[in-house]
């Protein structure tokens, strides 16, 4: 008896079937709607309190506050991401490249590990689908296999109740969704305001909830199944010894036919442990069978070990003939848990969060960039000072309001605006505003000036930037003599005229 393969097909070997290529097709291509039956068991019980943990989380991140800012704000109008009490500026695209890595190599590392457990577990199409829209399509239209019981499901109430259920739930999702990258406070604007005072916010939100009305509504398990790229990299990211959920061919072929009485099953040597009950089928939430081998479809969601275990207990056998196991412990070799990418994928990661706690601890309160104004290069002024246009742009990282001087340094007489260069910046704002600086004519040599910027903040920041000002190219001495001597000929001029 072979024991299941680690290689991921789609279809089974009996032949082509529509539903072989696609779990969802019917024979004739149309879409098998999926009414998976709820398996009642420890790991439906274990995921249901992870799920409704994760719902509390997902509520509260962009409500609860850390240093005066959301735990997350994804606030990309303004360019500036909040995660958990820090503030993440375009400046800081080293560090966000480096935690988006760090969060793949973690999913990457939990699947060699545990396989799909990610999807099973804590994916929100998951945890929604499963925990919150099904069991309201189960209240409101009747379980799988004992639907038009009561007179709600009977008068075609239930279904329009079951619509307007998810409609309430989708509209309040996607103004939860929305805190993720508009405040909390412009949010209850959109929402206590008139629609016609904030067309965009309404249609965002009326966008959104039609999107999670479609996708809750009708597209679901296809997400899993067509549309997110997950699954179909998960067999270059399992080996032998991943742990995922298996059916235990060697125990449970050949099968018994599900229509045999169960006290000849318990006497019948010849046969495995599966009945060919099905409930393995009716439960999955992706509508394929898991003995057949490991498929791409499966989410890891442990339904089918759920079901199983429920029929093993009552035909008196014991559970786990789908479990939770890899495929060289069902082949009768020693589990390995040090394998090369077991290893690898958290030597990077601790690697990686060296990094990102070096770089982080090297930001300061402010970043100050100055770059050179648009226009015409200098300006020399009739009263001996040469005007160049500078853009001063400061990053406040604090969350209080934080007051800031530019100066100049290194040139006699020069001088920033009207030389009090005091710039005040609100909490978590990027002030970027032209400023004009004045260097005398005379301190310009070869049409240049090297001067430096000193940007001063609170808790004795300072930073101190080159910046080159430009001028006349000639030399402002000779300019004036020969301008003098100029005037000396025009006049001798005049009189011999
Ligand atoms: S639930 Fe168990 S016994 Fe029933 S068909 Fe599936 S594997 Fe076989
Ligand atoms: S085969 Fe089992 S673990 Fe995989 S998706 Fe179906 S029910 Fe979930």
């Amino acid at each position: 008896m072979k024991p299941a393969d680690v290689s991921i097909s789609s279809a089974s070997d009996d032949g082509f079937k529509a539903s072989s290529v696609l779990s969802t097709l019917n024979e004739d291509g149309s879409r098998r709607w999926l009414t998976p039956r709820l398996s009642p068991g420890r790991f439906l019980h274990g995921r249901r309190i992870v799920a409704y943990l994760l719902i509390a989380l997902f509520v509260t991140l962009p409500l609860v506050r850390l240093h005066g800012f959301p735990l997350v704000l994804l606030d990309i109008p303004a360019r500036r991401f909040h995660i958990f009490g820090r503030t993440f500026y375009p400046t800081d695209t080293l560090l966000l490249a480096v935690l988006l890595v760090m969060v793949f190599l973690t999913i990457f590392w939990l699947t060699a590990l545990f396989g799909r457990v990610w999807c099973g577990w804590a994916c929100p199409q998951t945890v929604y689908m499963e925990f919150v829209f099904r069991p309201l399509e189960r209240l409101f239209e009747g379980a799988p296999g004992r639907r038009a019981k009561g007179w709600l499901q009977t008068s075609g109430y239930g279904k329009i109740l079951k619509l307007a259920s998810y409609l309430l739930i989708s509209f309040g999702l996607a103004h939860v969704f929305l805190a993720y990258f508009v405040s909390w406070d412009l949010l209850s604007q959109w929402v206590f305001g008139s629609p016609w005072k904030h067309p965009l916010g309404f249609f965002v939100v009326a966008f959104v909830t039609a999107a999670m009305m479609f996708n809750f509504g009708y597209f679901r398990e296809q997400v899993c199944l067509v549309a997110c790229p997950y699954g179909r990299f998960q067999s270059v990211m399992l080996d032998r010894h991943s742990i995922i959920v298996r059916y235990d061919r060697g125990r449970g072929e050949p099968r018994r036919g599900s229509t045999v009485a169960l006290p000849i099953l318990e006497s019948g040597p010849k046969h495995g442990d599966c009945i060919d009950c099905h409930m393995c089928v009716t439960t999955c939430p992706t509508g394929i069978d898991i003995r057949n081998g490991l498929q791409m479809e499966c989410i890891g969601c442990a339904q089918c070990i759920d079901a199983c275990d429920a029929v093993m207990e009552k035909t008196h056998k014991p559970k786990g003939l789908i479990r939770y196991s890899s495929q060289a412990a069902m082949s009768g070799a020693k589990f390995k848990i040090l394998r090369p990418r077991v290893v690898l994928y958290p030597a990077v990661l601790a690697a990686l969060a060296g990094l990102f706690t070096i770089v982080l601890s090297g930001t300061s309160i402010a970043d100050v960039t100055i770059l050179r104004g648009p226009g015409q290069p200098f300006t020399a002024l009739a009263d001996g000072l040469v005007e160049n246009n500078l853009r001063i742009k400061i990053i406040n990282r604090t969350a209080a309001a934080a007051d800031f001087t530019a100066e100049v340094q290194g040139v006699e007489g020069a001088r920033i605006g009207d030389g009090s260069g005091k710039l005040r910046v609100d909490a978590g704002q990027i002030y970027a505003e032209p400023f004009p600086l004045f260097v005398p004519r005379g301190e310009i040599k070869h049409g240049k000036r090297d001067v430096f910027i000193i940007i001063r903040g609170p808790e004795q920041f300072e930073r101190r930037i080159p910046f080159t000002a430009l001028g006349p190219a000639g030399d402002h001495k000779q300019e004036e003599e020969s301008e003098h001597k100029d005037g000396e000929t025009r006049e001798h001029e005049r009189s011999d005229h």
